[in-house]
């Protein structure tokens, strides 16, 4: 760095420790207390060093006799943080730790703090110490407006911290400025992309209730996770294994600086692997009426890995993360196997019996073609609640086992009736159907939606209408509805009505469906597959 002015002509901070005469103009530089009284002409020492008592304390010039003044201004207060890595042990009396301690580990200012603070703290320390006083160095860039411009209060544009925090909560912003940019370059804040954080918070809480509300529901404990975790399902070995996937790699990024891919690694995992996946696929398992294994190794599995995504999520969202720990882990966890706060945990580690890499890669496969099957009912206007008949996949001899133990991922996560696996295409009539290629591997889609997964898919839309309406009622779980009225102006919805009627009555807990010749009073309407349909309740 060039000279620079080190003193501000201010009142408060550190006093120049620095007298001149007034007669021959010689200086003294002081460094202690005692030094003062020795040069002082009373003696004596000031009640404080600091202004303005320091500044009435005259020294009689060794050389000719003539009064010292002290040179009237402070130091630049990056003088005093510029010696912190001496200075701050002596402050809070742990100056013995300072062997074990220094050079240290890693410091951080923002990038207009490089010669105030990084290099002050490096010279100081080089005359005071010859070493370098810190191994890593962050230097952050700065918080604009979200068209780039600097943020002041003349222009208007200023987002108040403690306002916006208020508003917008301290975690959603936490997980924004971490997320947005890579901490050294400048974020360009734009304050409706924090909803977006807020939105995946809501997803990791709704996942968390999902659990939780299941788990009370089949009395589920921590007591049994060992005899449970033996029944676990191959997305449940999916689910694991991402996890272990998912700390190795925020390790690696928090240990790089790179934070902003490791909060994007850990929202991805809470948006995609934990809700749109898993939580899809478990579904049916924790729907299932009576005590099965395949349920409770599911609650295995979401406990482990909730606990741990709490775990890895609490530096990036302090407060959401230790509420989840209180409220969630704590409720199922032996009380000797959590501490008083998640913020006091360590990185979890996973278990080598529970990672099971080669299921892992042939759940990944059948979730990469089930998203294949996505895109082929999205371009053919196939909605995802139509089942479709039929997949046939191919795979080599050696997967064959393992894709059948885990073909349920695709059944449920794709909707599809059958899911047939291959070792070969020999002699597999596959005209009609729709290639997938995944070039390792070949799926056939089969999209015709006979009457039957037609009327199945109508069905499943009513259900969900009527379910809405309950809700809307604030019904309780367990009331039973007296009779549920139905008209419509379609054929195709009048006849899978009639053919599921049962069926309706049974998923949304009515004594009777009836089919109506005419509108009924007080129903809704409702679109289904842009057929008219007009839905009564009656309690
Ligand atoms: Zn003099």
């Amino acid at each position: 760095a060039r000279d620079w002015c080190i003193s501000r002509e201010r009142y408060w901070g550190t006093p120049l420790p620095i007298w001149t005469c007034s007669f021959c103009g010689y200086r003294v530089a002081v460094e202690s207390i005692e030094e003062i009284k020795k040069l002082s002409k009373t003696g004596e020492a000031p009640k404080d060093v600091h202004r303005p008592w320091i500044d009435k304390i005259v020294f009689r010039c060794p050389r000719c006799g003539n009064d010292m003044y002290r040179e009237p201004y402070v130091v630049d207060v990056w003088m005093d943080s510029g010696v912190a890595h001496t200075a701050s042990l002596v402050q809070i009396n742990e100056e013995h730790r300072f062997n074990e301690l220094f050079p240290y580990d890693w410091i951080t200012e923002a990038v207009d703090q490089t010669r105030g603070w990084f290099y002050t703290l490096l010279f100081t320390s080089i005359i005071m110490h010859n070493a370098v006083p810190y191994k890593t160095v962050l230097c952050q860039g700065h918080v604009l407006d979200k068209y780039g411009k600097k943020m002041s209060k003349s222009r208007g544009n200023v987002v108040w911290a403690l306002e916006f925090m208020e508003r917008s909560g301290a975690d959603p912003l936490r997980l924004y400025l971490l997320s947005k940019s890579a901490p050294w370059d400048s974020i360009n804040f734009d304050p409706d992309e924090v909803k977006d954080m807020k939105r995946i918070l809501d997803i990791l809480w709704n996942s968390v209730n999902f659990a939780k509300t299941y788990m009370d529901l089949d009395k589920w404990s921590t007591v049994s996770i060992e005899d449970d975790l033996k029944h676990l399902k191959a997305e449940d070995y999916w689910f694991i294994y991402e996890l272990y996937m998912m700390i190795n790699d925020i390790d690696k990024y928090i240990t790089s600086g790179d934070l902003h891919l490791a909060t994007r690694r850990l929202l991805n995992f809470i948006v995609d692997v934990l809700s749109h996946k898993y939580i899809t696929v478990i579904r049916p398992r924790v729907w299932l009426e009576e005590e099965a294994p395949q349920k409770r190794s599911a609650y295995a599995t979401l406990f482990m890995v909730l606990t741990a995504l709490i775990k890895v999520l609490a530096p990036f969202a302090p407060y959401i993360s230790e509420y989840l720990y209180q409220a969630f882990t704590k409720r199922y966890a032996k009380k000797d196997e959590v501490k008083e706060s998640v913020h006091i945990e360590v990185l979890p580690t996973i278990p080598e019996n529970l990672l099971n890499k080669k299921l892992w890669e042939c759940v990944s496969t059948l979730f990469r073609l089930s998203e294949e099957i996505l895109a082929i009912r999205s371009k053919y206007g196939i909605k995802r609640r139509w089942p479709l008949k039929r997949v046939m996949i191919i795979v080599n001899d050696v997967d064959k086992n393992l894709y059948e133990m885990a073909i349920d991922v695709m059944k449920i996560y794709a909707n599809v009736k059958e899911v047939l696996v291959y070792s070969s295409a020999e002699g597999i009539d596959t005209s009609g159907l729709i290639e997938i290629d995944l070039k390792y591997l070949k799926g056939y889609v089969d999209i015709t939606v006979d009457e039957d997964l037609l009327h199945e898919g109508f069905v499943r839309d009513i259900v969900r209408r009527i379910q809405m309406l309950r809700k809307e009622r604030n019904l309780p779980v367990d009331y039973i509805l007296n009779r549920i009225s139905i008209y419509t102006e379609s054929e195709a919805i009048h006849k899978a009505v009639a053919k599921f009627r049962d069926y309706i009555a049974r998923e949304t807990r009515a004594k009777e469906v009836v089919l109506v010749a005419s509108r009924p009073s007080n129903s809704i309407e409702f679109d289904i597959e842009d057929q008219k349909t007009y839905i009564a309740i009656e309690l």
